[in-house]
């Protein structure tokens, strides 16, 4: 049997600036976003988890631009997320992080010492451009304590591979170098594209809309890998998993997703275009 069982974990929420989700108009509206984790489990394979959340030591450990431009408004700990599925760190088989942004690696420390947290797949330039920024003083996303945990050791991903049958990590190139994204045959939602915060909302997909960035690579990145996920989206009948969307959130975490509208996208023809402002 190569289906998994995919349940999403909501872990709190974060407020921020529209424009760092998704370009638009109005620089000073706010939005509420989710943060999340995704278990995979498998009679056969075991236990997957993708990302951890945000630490518990949060108020502490990020910097005060961080904690100003990304307040956490609600926060809930891996550990009693899974505990809520009958599990507990020590059961999870393969800990995959999409990407080492403090919101996604936050639960880290949870895993020290355990099967997952001796080899913890990353890809190798997220894990080398987390690094240099980690230990030379960088302010952002990347959290040194969050990254060098004691008893975390981090196996490099360098390539799509196929992990265990009907579950493929694959690498794409937005929001951070090398974001690992998964595509997965599930059991109540078909193929499940999970791309994490390289596509943040439905809309952005929908309306084709990179976050707001003075930073021209940022909107070419988005707009590339988009393209290559709608090839990707094409050629297995997926539905993609964004990385921050609220109503998705709400609709994964209380109920299967409904397939009849997730799946029909007539914009799909589209080639994804660069909307210069
Ligand atoms: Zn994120």
């Amino acid at each position: 049997m190569e289906t998994w069982k995919l349940e999403l974990l909501y872990l709190g929420k974060m407020r921020c600036k529209k424009h760092r989700m998704i370009r638009t108009e109005n620089r000073e509206e706010t939005m509420e976003i989710p943060v999340t984790a995704v278990l995979l489990r498998h009679p056969q394979y075991g236990n997957i988890l993708y990302d951890t959340g945000n630490a518990a030591n949060w108020a502490s450990c990020l910097p005060e631009p961080t904690r100003r431009d990304f307040p956490i408004t609600e926060w809930i700990s891996i550990e009693s997320a899974l505990r809520e599925k009958g599990l507990s760190p020590d059961e999870i088989d393969v800990l995959i992080l999409s990407h080492l942004h403090f919101d996604h690696v936050g639960g880290l420390q949870e895993f020290a010492g355990t099967k997952a947290g001796g080899a913890v797949r990353v890809s190798r330039s997220e894990l080398s451009n987390a690094l240099v920024k980690a230990f030379t003083g960088y302010v952002g996303g990347y959290v040194k304590s969050l990254i060098d945990v004691p008893g975390i050791t981090y196996m490099p991903v360098d390539q799509e591979m196929e992990l265990f049958p009907g579950l493929r990590l694959f690498l794409q190139q937005s929001h951070a170098p090398g974001l690992i994204g998964l595509e997965v045959k599930t059991e109540d939602y078909g193929t499940v594209l999970c791309v994490s915060d390289a596509v943040y909302l439905q809309e952005s997909d929908e309306k084709q809309l990179p976050p707001d960035s003075p930073n021209q690579e940022v909107a070419r990145g988005f707009l590339e890998n988009l393209k290559e996920l709608r090839r990707r989206r094409r050629e297995t009948g997926a539905v993609i998993l964004y990385g921050h969307d609220w109503k998705q959130t709400e609709a994964w975490v209380t109920k299967k997703a409904d397939q009849s509208d997730s799946r029909k996208d007539n914009s799909e023809n589209v080639e994804p275009t660069f909307h210069g402002r």
